[in-house]
């Protein structure tokens, strides 16, 4: 989608701090971060939010959740723990309507999020 920033950001248009990409997704520190390690991970093609992970190809959804834990264990929180969050919607708190999954370590999360 030509006004999307993770659409501009996964084709390259627009730069991000990149730690991992292949051709189905890419993965780059979010601008904000919200604790010491907060990467998101992003499929390459748009889709809106989890609310459309069905027209996520299975294997591209296996994909991702099978990457999470590498991408942990690369950026070092692996033993320490981390926390993954799918923001979907206004009351989930989702800013950027493209799928992506938030990868937070570094410090202990609270419970329950706010
Ligand atoms: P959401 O609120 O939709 O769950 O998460 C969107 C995240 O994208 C936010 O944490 C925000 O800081 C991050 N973000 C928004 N625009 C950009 C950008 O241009 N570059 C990067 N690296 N992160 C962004
Ligand atoms: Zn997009």
């Amino acid at each position: 989608m030509d006004d999307c920033v993770f659409c501009k950001i996964a084709s390259g248009k627009i730069p991000a701090k990149k730690v991992y990409e292949d051709g189905l997704l890419v993965a780059f520190h979010d601008i904000l971060p919200k604790a010491p390690v907060h990467v998101l991970v992003v499929p390459k093609i748009h889709i809106t939010s989890a609310n459309e992970l069905h027209n996520l190809d299975d294997s591209l959804a296996s994909h991702i959740l099978k990457l999470l834990p590498k991408l942990a264990e690369m950026l070092e929180v692996s033993d320490s723990g981390y926390r993954v969050v799918v923001n979907c919607g206004e009351n989930g708190g989702q800013s950027v309507d493209h799928l992506h999954f938030h990868l937070l370590g570094g410090r202990a999360m609270m419970w329950p999020p706010g």
